[in-house]
């Protein structure tokens, strides 16, 4: 199962991930989903899946240090190094960076903080801030404002793990051409310490997950079709 964080990786189960509802808090997959298929369970972080097959199989290939960003309803991300998943003590949650602090105004996150990067950037963040679904945005100013956001954290990103590729996926990069001009230059003239990565939109489409969460279980070199 590739599933929204924070989940509980050795227990299968789901804590309380903020962008789904309360029934959903708690359950232990291994034991739901083992008694129904008759099978072992194993979850992990649907951005980690993601990442892992667009480092594997998609933009990322090829390069020693993977960062990937789906950027959706919410945002996550996941870290690959040498073709293996970066797992360190529970989940990372990227996208609750914090690019706009409270005390400078920065606008309420669901996840109780102010101004992460998932209530600036996310499709229900451009919903809640600027009234439309991200495929009926049309203004470019707000479009380079999710484009500087994003961009920002890829600086963060680069600043620590000095990665040599960030790629992008999920529902909002299909607007890639509105506001990857503005999340270029954002990263250009806020990095001086490091070369910038390269950054890259994903390439497997919506079943990238799956791909990730089958190569995590299987072990698998790369499928033999990839359904773009
Ligand atoms: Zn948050």
């Amino acid at each position: 199962m590739a599933t929204p964080g924070p989940f509980d990786r050795e227990r299968a189960t789901l804590l309380n991930p903020p962008g789904l509802s309360e029934a959903w808090h708690g359950l232990d997959l291994r034991a739901t989903l083992g008694r129904h298929f008759g099978c072992p369970v194993f979850a992990e972080n649907d951005a980690n899946c993601a990442a892992l097959a667009e480092a594997r199989f998609g933009a990322g290939r090829g390069f020693p240090t993977v960062a990937y960003y789906t950027v959706s309803t919410g945002i996550g991300a996941g870290v690959v190094r040498d073709g293996e998943l970066v797992i360190a003590r529970h989940d990372t949650e990227a996208g609750h960076q914090v690019l706009w602090p409270a005390h400078l105004g920065g606008p309420e996150c669901h996840c109780g903080g102010h101004g992460c990067l998932e209530a600036l950037a996310s499709g229900n963040a451009i919903r809640k801030r600027f009234g439309v679904a991200p495929e009926e945005l049309d203004d470019p100013s707000a479009w380079a404002e999710i484009g500087r956001w994003l961009g920002l954290a890829v600086v963060n990103t680069v600043a620590l793990l000095d990665c040599d590729v960030v790629v992008f996926g999920g529902g909002v990069v299909k607007a890639w051409e509105r506001f990857d001009r503005e999340l270029r230059r954002t990263v250009r003239e806020s990095l001086f310490l490091q070369p910038p990565p390269e950054i890259r939109r994903a390439e497997l489409g919506d079943d990238r997950n799956v791909w990730g969460a089958m190569t995590l279980v299987r072990g698998l070199a790369p499928p033999p079709t990839l359904v773009q």
